[in-house]
């Protein structure tokens, strides 16, 4: 199972609560997967074509528990197709002129067609949610976050692209699109977004799945990054502290105040550690300055020395 089918199985799964949801939901399906037969003589029938059986048996159970229709299920095998099964749902009649009503499609009183795909006034914050399901549920993918963040919906006309675009703009979930093949394709590219987006349909499991894999990722980032900055300061350190120990040896420590001379017997103790450790050793403690000034006096001291050894075998010479 893909990461998309996952996600959509998660979202089949997920109770069908107020009338207001059901019917926006069901209106992105019917923009998404749906499509309106005239049959002549003012009858209608509305189709639905699916692959996903868990899909088809969410829509079935829309119509008939929540709407009280009558409608019926069969599968087309294509021959073609490898033997994919596709699933189609039928709704004729009565029932058909009913659910035209309900879906905004055809004006109740005089019954006449106002459009052939549903235009639902999606105002309430519950059906948002429901409309960006139906619509991802009918036409949407989104890649395993494990390749790479990419959420995409489908529309076949501009109309429903806005509708879906205004429902993640409502959310504050920045979505862009472009046309491919014909088709208007919105799509999310930025992981935040389509965490947002997951939440948003209530896929709550992918939505975790996604942020796991965020976080592994921004973690691993940051371990690689903290790791090159160690390696490249602790080597800085070391070239440092070998210099400090060269200049050190060539002192006569008894010779050195007691604050000097503290701090050349802490660099000869542990060459390893950088001054501001060093400090932190020394009794009583040195801030970072301090230690780095005495540091500095001492390479100073052992400097003059080599002056002036330099200058005796001049003159002994
Ligand atoms: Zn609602």
């Amino acid at each position: 199972m893909s990461f998309s089918s996952d996600t959509k199985a998660e979202l089949i799964r997920l109770p069908l609560q107020r009338p207001c949801c059901v019917l926006t939901e069901l209106s992105a399906l019917t923009q998404t997967t749906g499509s309106l037969n005239l049959l002549g003589a003012g009858r209608f029938r509305l189709t639905w074509q699916v692959e996903q059986a868990a899909l088809a048996r969410r829509i079935f159970r829309m119509l008939k528990d929540s709407l009280g229709l009558s409608p019926s299920l069969h599968f087309v095998e294509h021959s073609r197709l490898g033997g994919r099964r596709t699933c189609v749902l039928t709704v004729e009649g009565e029932d058909a002129r009913r659910l035209l009503v309900a879906l905004r499609m055809m004006d109740p009183q005089e019954g006449f067609l106002r459009r052939m795909t549903p235009r639902p006034q999606v105002t309430r914050q519950c059906c948002r949610r429901a409309y960006l399901r139906g619509a991802f549920l009918g036409a949407g993918s989104v890649t395993n976050p494990a390749r790479g963040y990419h959420l995409e919906i489908t529309t076949r006309e501009e109309g429903l692209r806005d509708l879906v675009e205004r429902q993640l703009a409502h959310a504050g979930i920045p979505a862009r699109h472009r046309e491919r093949r014909g088709v208007e394709v919105v799509y999310l590219k930025d992981g935040q977004a389509i965490a947002d987006a997951l939440a948003l349909m209530e896929a709550s499991g992918a939505m975790l799945q996604l942020e796991n894999q965020r976080i592994t990722r921004q973690m691993r980032g940051a371990a690689n990054r903290a790791l090159n900055c160690d390696e490249h300061n602790s080597e800085r350190q070391l070239t440092a502290a070998e210099a400090q120990l060269t200049a050190i040896r060539r002192l006569n420590l008894s010779a050195l105040t007691p604050a000097l001379r503290g701090m050349a017997e802490l660099r000869l103790a542990h060459p390893e550690l950088s001054l501001e450790q060093l400090g932190a050793l020394h009794r009583p403690p040195l801030q970072k300055s301090a230690a780095a000034s005495r540091m500095r006096r001492l390479m100073q001291a052992a400097a003059e020395l080599e002056i002036e050894n330099t200058e005796q075998e001049t003159e002994s010479t």
